[in-house]
């Protein structure tokens, strides 16, 4: 089974299946594949988090490509001289928001430890997809058409705005630069970026930008090997994102939260249900952005926040009678051997919310791979190092711009992640992978879809059609079409706000594992052009 949200990018993981590769020679294929047909998402100019299922052993083990701040970086380099944060506009478009690229580093190391196929194959399919070209779909032409003002100003004007206009649905996307690079990594591996001409290019680039990457830090990028954050939901375990990603711990907080107090003795499209979710939302981001940050430079206090004496005292604040305006962080140290904690720092300069890419496989074998990847904004920075078609990442802006919590600038650190990949297990088995791109409402796509599957037995895409709501602060609530006008109402009455209209959230791409029959359902969000393509029969 293979789940992206692009067909192309899902048929070139079928093929793999065909010549007999495994789940992560597939992963490696398609991330090559997406990055030429949604190269305003992810590619080998950003990052990700790739979480892997080794069937063998019963291992999941994640490859954290996350990109890292250049060793010039300051923690103020996001403010003006005044000491306010520079509007999001600039700042996410200078050469300081691009942080070291993770992405093909690994990619290479995941297929070092457990591919079959070499990498200078998986790239190829990429490679003619580049050259030859792709067909622009909906979703790539809106995101020309509303970035032009970014891409008008480098080397990205010429591929995908030619001749000056910008590229329309049904019109070829041709990238060859973008398959030169991918040639030179196909003899050169890696290396051809993090210590070669392609690296060079970048770091020119990013400088000429004002940013301070050099060759230098290319060369020192390392990917982390990590192990899964783990909790339960009723009888169900969760293996999330650990740190630098928020991920994992809010998706388990709000989860628990939830179970505290017991969301499925009510209605999935009711009030109460949206209530509860919304409140146990505000609790667990306000400990979010007070202690999460690149656990190689500040102590997040992991157990404290789902300790279940700490879920009961923070569930303990949650009324059906009014929604809470004054949610503030609580103490999770008090439930860990003590450590100093860090001071948190308010951000008064909230950032749009990304958009990028998650993709699931699951091979013959029954290992799985779960895969969020990113370059931040739609487009990353905007900034492309002429002649090689990487787009580069602003994915430093996922900092907080005003320094001095746990979330602060610091060379060598990787920003914040909201990307949640995540695998449920049952009885050691997995059932369910699930992720979504969307920056901080990546957290609710993931465990609203986890709640639909599990708490209220719904079939993959229904549970990923469901109407989620985001939110992170009283009062506003994002949400999709679906939600009653009743239900809106009887919530505002305790206090929360509606937007005025309904707005899709996140892309979520799943796949289900029968524990029993080992058959595979994948399911892709509607909201992009997703597929999911199953191959054979059971395994
Ligand atoms: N930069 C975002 C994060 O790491 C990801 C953006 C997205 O996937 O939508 O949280």
């Amino acid at each position: 089974m293979v789940v992206t949200s692009h067909p192309a990018a899902s048929k070139v993981g079928a093929q793999v299946w065909r010549q007999g590769g495994n789940a992560v020679d597939a992963a490696v294929a398609i991330q090559f594949s997406l990055n030429v047909t949604e190269p305003m998402m992810s590619g080998i100019g950003g990052g990700g988090f790739m979480i892997v299922y080794n069937q063998k052993s019963g291992d999941i083990s994640i490859v954290d490509s996350r990109e890292r701040a250049p060793a010039g970086a300051e923690p103020d380099m996001f403010l003006d001289e005044k000491g306010e944060p520079i509007p999001f506009r600039e700042r996410h478009t200078h050469g300081n928001a691009v942080g070291v690229p993770g992405t093909l580093k690994g990619l290479e190391t995941a297929l070092d430890r457990w591919g079959t196929k070499p990498l200078s194959d998986l790239i190829q399919p990429a490679i003619r997809l580049a050259d030859n070209g792709v067909k622009v779909n909906g979703v790539l032409a809106d995101a020309i058409e509303e970035n032009q003002w970014k891409l008008s100003g480098t080397a990205t004007k010429e591929v995908f705005l030619p001749g000056g206009e910008p590229l329309q649905e049904g019109d070829r996307l041709v990238q060859r630069d973008l398959a030169n690079t991918f040639r030179q990594i196909a003899t050169q591996g890696a290396d051809a970026l993090y210590r070669g001409e392609i690296g060079e290019a970048i770091a020119e680039t990013v400088q000429a930008y004002g940013g301070s990457m050099t060759v230098d830090d290319l060369a020192r990028y390392q990917v982390t090997w990590d192990k899964p954050i783990r909790g339960t939901y009723k009888g169900y375990e969760i293996a999330g994102m650990p740190p630098p990603s928020s991920g994992g711990i809010t998706v388990l907080q709000i989860l628990k939260l939830l179970e505290e107090k017991n969301v499925g003795s009510y209605d999935s499209l009711s009030w109460e249900k949206y209530h509860l979710l919304a409140e146990a939302n505000h609790l667990a981001y306000a400990d979010r952005g007070a202690y999460i940050g690149d656990p190689e430079f500040v102590n997040v206090p992991q157990q404290g926040l789902l300790h279940p004496d700490y879920i009961r005292e923070r569930a303990a604040g949650i009324s059906m009678d009014r929604a809470n305006p004054d949610v503030e962080p609580g103490d999770p140290w008090k439930y860990q051997e003590k450590e100093e904690p860090s001071p948190t720092v308010e951000q008064k300069d909230p950032k749009p919310i990304g958009q990028t890419t998650h993709f699931t496989v699951a091979d013959r074998w029954g290992n799985l791979v779960s895969y969020t990847t990113t370059i931040e904004q739609v487009f990353g920075s905007g900034i492309m190092a002429p002649g090689t078609g990487i787009m580069l990442n602003n994915e430093l802006t996922d900092f907080d711009a005003t320094p001095g919590g746990p979330n602060e600038v610091q060379p060598g650190k990787r920003p914040m992640s909201s990307m949640s990949p995540t695998i449920v297990l049952k009885d050691g088995q997995p059932i369910l992978t699930v992720g979504s791109p969307g920056g901080p409402t990546i957290i609710n796509s993931i465990y609203q879809t986890i709640l639909n599957v599990l708490e209220y037995d719904m079939e993959l895409k229904q549970a990923i059609e469901e109407p989620r709501i985001y939110t992170s602060q009283y009062p506003t609530i994002r949400w999709e079409e679906g939600i009653a006008k009743e239900v809106q109402q009887a919530m505002e009455a305790k206090g929360h706000q509606f937007e005025s209209s309904p707005r899709p959230i996140g892309n979520v791409q799943a796949i289900r594992i029968d524990p029993n029959t080992g058959l595979y359902h994948g399911a892709a969000d509607s909201t992009r052009e997703g597929m999911a393509i199953g191959i054979g029969g059971r395994r």
